[in-house]
């Protein structure tokens, strides 16, 4: 293979969660160009790849990776109109490695609103895809206009739509697959600086609308950011709350006939007259995985001082690396949280980050 690079690579220093011993090899790539050639390479040698773009949403376990890291640092964006139900609209389309926050701060500073709900979330652009992202009332799938992929197998590169994905909660056909890789991906905007509707509560409270309404994009991006800041949930290397994979947890669904069973278990536990957050999803009823693991016992901070993989400070969903933790450390209290709620609720968690070489026990 060409220009290999070089070896025993610590993964640790791809991860927001700074945790993942090494990989036999690296291969940067600085443009869809050589990610097409290094991913090709790799394939016709039979050498395991693994992506990386921010490396938020990845555990990677303390043996490392038996392949090639490629990681996906392509960059730079471009504006275009284009039609969506037959009006002309907006878009922009970015490189798979373009940083995402720097993205959505780009649009909203070019006038632009649309993607501003989804600010201070890290990792790549191209990545957004794969697990659909999603944050206060807007995720992917209400926004995405097309990814740019190669398909491994046969090494065509084409625009798919966004119904190829089968974009779903926090899921796509792309999350846990790897016969794709995103080259570059393209968003839906207003061009009028106004944001989506602002659909989470929360939200709209910090900035006096009613659900429903728009607002300033620039002034939603401000007030997303604020909030997430306070949650532990915008990257700063000074501080160990925000050395996670952020939520850990994805809100759990559970079937509308098993809700009674689980409501009855819920109200022993912490009493009748507590009321249990929940929404209306597809296949059930959606609860509050972060609501559910502090019910079941798990505080902010769980299990103290001195562990050196813990519950944030700020919020239960995120487990985090404390500086010294291993991945087994982290895996252990994902496990011990997981299992906590079942035994607790009889509410089964699943983890959202993409697990590589390990698992929960
Ligand atoms: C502090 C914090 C807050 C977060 N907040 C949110 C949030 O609010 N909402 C939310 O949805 N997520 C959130 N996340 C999770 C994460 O940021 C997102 O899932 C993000 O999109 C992951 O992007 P990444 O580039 O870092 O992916 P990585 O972790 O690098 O990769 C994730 C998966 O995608 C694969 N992959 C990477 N690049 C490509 C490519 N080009 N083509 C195909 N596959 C690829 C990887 O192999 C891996 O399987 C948060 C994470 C952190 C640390």
């Amino acid at each position: 293979m060409s220009n290999p690079q070089p070896t025993g690579v610590r993964l640790a220093d791809f991860t927001t969660l700074r945790l993942g011993g090494p990989a036999r090899a690296l291969r940067r790539c600085p443009d869809a160009e050589s990610l097409i050639a290094a991913v090709t390479e790799c394939d016709r040698a039979g050498e395991p790849v693994l992506l990386i773009g921010g490396g938020s949403n990845l555990v990677i376990s303390d043996d490392g990776f038996d392949g090639t890291a490629v990681t996906v640092e392509s960059s730079g964006w471009e504006y275009g109109t284009d039609l969506r139900d037959g009006v002309a609209t907006s878009y922009v389309t970015a490189e798979a490695g373009t940083d995402w926050d720097t993205l959505v701060a780009a649009t909203v500073a070019d006038g632009y609103g649309g993607l501003e709900c989804l600010s201070g979330i890290p990792g790549a652009a191209g990545t957004t895809p794969v697990q659909n992202v999603g944050a206060y009332g807007v995720e992917v799938a209400d926004v995405l206009r097309g990814v740019r992929l190669l398909d491994r197998a046969g090494g065509e590169v084409s625009w798919v739509d966004p119904s190829w994905l089968q974009l779903a909660y926090r899921t796509s056909r792309l999350k846990g697959h790897d016969d794709h890789v995103v080259l570059g991906v393209s968003f839906w905007l207003n061009d009028d600086a106004v944001s989506a509707p602002i659909a989470y509560r929360e939200l709209a409270r910090e900035l006096g609308v009613e659900p429903g309404q728009r607002a300033d994009a620039a002034l939603v991006r401000a007030r997303v950011l604020g909030l997430r800041a306070g949650k532990g949930m915008v990257l700063d290397p000074a501080d160990h709350d925000t050395w996670s994979a952020g939520s850990f947890f994805t809100n759990p669904i559970v079937p509308a006939a098993d809700l009674p069973d689980i409501l009855a278990r819920i109200a022993a536990r912490v009493g009748a007259e507590t009321s249990v957050p929940q929404f209306p999803a597809d296949g059930g009823v959606k609860l509050s995985a972060g609501w559910l693991i502090e019910r079941a016992g798990f505080v902010r901070g769980f299990p103290g001082d001195d562990a050196p993989a813990r519950l944030s400070t700020k919020h239960t969903l995120a487990l985090t690396n404390r500086g010294s933790a291993t991945t087994a450390d982290l895996v252990a209290l994902a496990t011990t949280v997981r299992d906590g709620v079942r035994d607790a609720f009889g509410v089964q968690l699943h983890p959202e980050p993409v697990f590589v070489g390990c698992a929960l026990g």
